[in-house]
């Protein structure tokens, strides 16, 4: 018989290793990356889609460019960890629920992704990629508390494509997880890409892309020949 797929494991700042059940992601969380994607900023509820945990790879990954796209974009995001499952968790109990929080990079094949929306189908192949969410270290929240504001920034070959703040957030960290948890029952282990601030762009084989968040551990990946 085939042998069942390996578990994914996330490396933690204090040398644990963090069992990774689900990724959901959130839309056009951020208002200005929301109008540069043809968007209306104005406070629609959150959406979400969602990513196989097998798509994480660590800091240092080379992310062979993947087929199919000749639109592959970087998007910087903060990442949440969930410790505490639970369904319909009230936005004042949302933060009890986290485990800790992480840099991240929501890989997008953008070319299938506008392809997928503009004709009403899902975002699957655009956004389900493999080893399309790069994650850096995961600092527990005993260590850093809720990262509410700050920089994030993303940088490709050391010039800066993306800064932010994480107070720009049109969703909050506990309005995210707090929506999230009425759609589905939140697991510990789930990962939640909260959203990316303007400034997306294409990335290219050679590319070395670093995701750095004001607090967290940098995140860097570098773009690897056609898979
Ligand atoms: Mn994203």
């Amino acid at each position: 018989m085939i042998e069942p797929a390996p578990a994914v494991f996330a490396p933690t700042s204090d040398g644990r290793q963090f069992p990774v059940r689900r990724i959901f992601c959130v839309g056009r969380n951020y208002a200005a990356h929301a109008r540069e994607m043809g968007r209306d900023p104005d406070r629609e509820p959150p959406f979400f889609f969602t990513k196989w945990a097998e798509a994480v790879v660590p800091n240092g990954s080379i992310i062979p460019y993947p087929p199919a796209t000749a639109n592959f974009h970087y998007e910087a995001e903060l990442v949440v960890a969930i410790g505490t499952g639970g369904r319909n968790i009230p936005v004042d109990d949302a933060l009890g629920h986290v485990w800790g929080y992480a840099t991240g990079n929501d890989l997008t094949r953008r070319d299938l992704q506008l392809a997928a929306r503009d004709t009403g189908r899902p975002w699957d192949s655009g956004k389900n990629v493999e080893a399309s969410a790069p994650l850096g270290l995961l600092h527990p929240v005993s260590a850093i508390g809720h990262p509410a504001r700050g920089t994030i920034r993303l940088l490709v070959n050391e010039e800066v494509k993306q800064d932010a703040d994480l107070a720009d957030l049109i969703w909050s960290v506990p309005e995210i997880i707090s929506t999230l948890s009425t759609l589905w029952t939140l697991e510990p282990g789930d990962l939640i890409f909260t959203g990316t601030p303007a400034g997306v762009g294409a990335v290219v084989t050679g590319d070395v892309v670093r995701v750095e968040i004001e607090g967290l551990t940098a995140l860097t990946v570098t773009i690897g020949p056609a898979a």
